[in-house]
């Protein structure tokens, strides 16, 4: 049980583990934050949040738990805020994408980690944004990964694990350099792909007879592009470094495919197919 509860950023993750907590009944008030006070307002109206303010120093100020839900750029500008008002038993977590950037802001703005910071990462989402998109199923059977440092006090990762445990998602626990590679090949060279995908034929000629015979596999390929590009820009400029390796072995990949393509080369252009196709269904029986 969480007597209070602060989550700065009250959007589709912030709101959707404030449901699902709400749900559990594991949580006693909710205080949300974020700078739109009809966003905040409508919060309240769902029920997600008990009730709100603009002032991150007031929203933490006595809170048991303080979720940090917004975007990874404004991390370390938040962090800054609340530094000097957080309760001594606060524990303090985040939901961001990337978890070295965000572990850095910490490093930043505390001068060293606090034992009571635990970086976290719901892998759970949809393409829509704010708190009307939220809902207190999202984390259900998804993987929460938690990247503790060894400052963390136990204590501080066992009650961030029980609060995702109790959204009825798996908990997990990874080193902090190990998310972000892992996350830059499943989660965001997949958006930087469906984005240039889209963005290359929306700029061709033809393209309103392109889209117009687009086919349900083109719909599911590009789902992900329909997501706010600010928070995705942000996401993939914070995990550059990952990134950017992981495209640079795509391209190879692509490279290898295009030239096989080129020749007319069937086994070739059969075997990558294949592999991947074997790969993807083994993937999806686990
Ligand atoms: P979202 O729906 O856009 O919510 C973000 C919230 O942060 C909004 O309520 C916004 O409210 C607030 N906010 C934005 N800038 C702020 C600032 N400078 N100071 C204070 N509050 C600010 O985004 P989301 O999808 O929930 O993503 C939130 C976090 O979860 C991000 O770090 C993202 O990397 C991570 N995440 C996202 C997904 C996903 O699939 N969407 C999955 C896992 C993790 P105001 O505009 O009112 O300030």
């Amino acid at each position: 049980m969480i007597p209070r509860l602060a989550i700065l950023g009250v959007g589709l993750i912030g709101g959707s583990l404030a449901r699902a907590l709400k749900r559990a009944q594991r949580v006693g008030e909710i205080v949300g934050c974020g700078r739109n006070e009809d966003q905040l307002r409508k919060a309240v109206e769902l029920g997600v949040i008990d009730r709100y303010t603009t002032d991150p120093a007031e929203a933490v100020r006595g809170a048991d738990v303080v979720v940090l839900g917004t975007p990874v750029s404004a991390m370390r500008a938040v962090l800054a805020a609340i530094r000097d008002h957080l309760a001594p038993q606060a524990v303090l977590t985040d939901v961001g994408s990337a978890k070295g950037c965000v572990v850095e802001d910490a490093r930043a703005v505390f001068g060293g980690l606090p034992e009571r910071f635990v970086p976290g990462h719901p892998i759970a989402g949809t393409e829509k944004s704010g708190v009307e998109a939220s809902f207190a199923e999202l984390f259900e059977h998804r993987r929460v990964i938690l990247t503790p440092h060894v400052e963390n006090a136990a204590p501080a990762v066992d009650l961030v694990r029980t609060m995702w445990l109790a959204t009825g998602a798996q908990v997990v626990e990874m080193g902090i350099r190990h998310h972000d590679e892992v996350l830059a090949a499943t989660s965001h060279l997949p958006h930087v792909l469906a984005y240039t995908v889209v963005d290359t034929l929306a700029a061709m000629d033809d393209r309103a007879e392109i889209f117009r015979y687009a086919a349900g596999g083109f719909r599911d390929f590009t789902r992900i592009s329909a997501s706010d590009p600010a928070m995705w820009r942000d996401i993939c400029l914070a995990n550059r470094e990952c990134l950017v390796a992981v495209i640079d072995e795509y391209v190879g990949n692509l490279q290898r495919l295009r030239a096989a393509l080129a020749a007319g080369d069937e086994p070739t252009v059969y075997e990558t197919f294949r592999r991947a196709k074997h790969a993807r269904d083994n993937f999806y029986r686990e």
